[in-house]
């Protein structure tokens, strides 16, 4: 669906050149929610913004349901851009029209009349879950409404794809499991491409189905959420995989059960959305005769099982700890024994 080829973006400050995007080729298929993880600076915004042209690339060609889109003049890519729906960390709404205004604002624009506009708005009202709040004004909506407007907004021309760029940064994370859950409903009722970036891990983990994790405009790593994340190889990775979990005390915590049973062992288990733990850890109990504790960690819930990082203390006899972890690694979570903390 998009592909982005050998992109560079320079820009051209009083300090000298930025290189924010340095090299990078991607390809995002058909129905995916694709995440751009990074920290601030690494690219994600110019990145995401040269998949509409917002941002023109220095070097290299980006290609979206197959039309290159480097090689447009600005009126062919107005049209264009029209099937690439776009939402902002701050909404970006016009603050002096209302929730339908806003919303039937890009149907104007492209020429669609009245009573189709009229039934369009409706339409998008009810997929965002805005019934009643068609008169309200963006000031009198919580930061969750204002983005379910802005994304019944960036999808009024029917677009492919959608591009959110740090769409839930300024909401709280009950508002931010709506919407993420939100663009996953739409991503399967209509069959829409999604790219999101975000610095948060959780809402890579939550939604996307593939990850590209960048670091001062480059792509280091990139594949499937469940399997980047599994077995992370760059230091980059690394460090979002420890977002989720609080690494100082964590480290004191393991280091306090270490010193108390110096025969258990304390195991980090990282879940992968395909176990829970709780059913785990009461199995470990019932079947192996050891005391199992929970060190620390943070885990989501989702749908098909948890993610995150759990570190559990296991005492007992040693072969029932071994047989216990064994039994740990036939499960879907990744398994690390740690005998000391650094
Ligand atoms: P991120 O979205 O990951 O925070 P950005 O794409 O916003 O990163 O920025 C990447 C780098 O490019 C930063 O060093 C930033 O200062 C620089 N940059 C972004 N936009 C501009 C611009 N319009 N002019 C000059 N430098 C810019």
């Amino acid at each position: 669906m998009i592909t982005l080829r050998d992109i560079y973006k320079v820009f051209q400050t009083k300090d000298g050149p930025v290189r924010a995007v340095d090299g990078i080729d991607l390809r995002i298929n058909e129905g995916e929610i694709f995440g751009v993880i990074g920290y601030s600076g690494a690219g994600k915004s110019t990145l995401i913004r040269m998949v509409n042209m917002l941002e023109r690339p220095t070097q290299g060609e980006v290609t979206v349901a197959g039309r290159n889109l480097s090689q447009l003049h600005e009126k062919e890519l107005r049209k264009a851009r029209q099937e690439i729906g776009m939402i902002f960390q701050h909404f970006n709404l016009l603050w002096s029209r209302t929730v339908r205004e806003n919303i039937a604002f890009p149907l104007e624009i492209a020429g669609v009349k009245k009573p189709e506009r009229d039934r369009r708005v409706d339409e998008l009202i009810k997929l965002v879950g805005l019934a009643g709040r068609e008169e309200s004004y963006p000031s009198q909506l919580s930061g969750g409404q204002k983005q379910r407007v802005g994304i019944a907004r960036a999808l009024a021309n029917n677009p492919k794809v959608l591009l959110c760029d740090e769409a839930t940064s300024a909401l709280d994370p009950k508002t931010t499991d709506a919407i993420l859950d939100l663009l996953v409903d739409i991503n399967e009722k209509l069959g829409l491409t999604i790219i999101l970036i975000t610095h948060e891990m959780h809402v890579i983990r939550k939604i996307c189905h593939q990850v590209a994790v960048m670091e001062a405009g480059k792509v280091v790593e990139q594949g499937p959420v469940r399997e980047v994340f599994r077995k992370p190889k760059e230091a980059m990775t690394k460090e979002f995989v420890k977002q989720i979990t609080e690494p100082e005390e964590t480290a004191d915590a393991i280091s306090h059960m270490l010193a108390e049973s110096p025969e258990g062992k304390v195991v980090q288990l990282t879940f992968v959305g395909e176990e829970t733990e709780r059913p785990l850890i009461s199995q470990l109990i019932r079947q192996f005769d050891i005391d199992v504790n929970i060190v620390q960690g943070k885990i989501t819930k989702i749908q098909a099982g948890s993610y995150g990082t759990l570190f559990i203390a296991l005492d007992g006899k040693p072969e029932q700890i071994e047989a216990a972890i064994a039994f740990i690694r036939s499960k879907q979570v990744e398994v690390e024994v740690i005998s000391h903390v650094e």
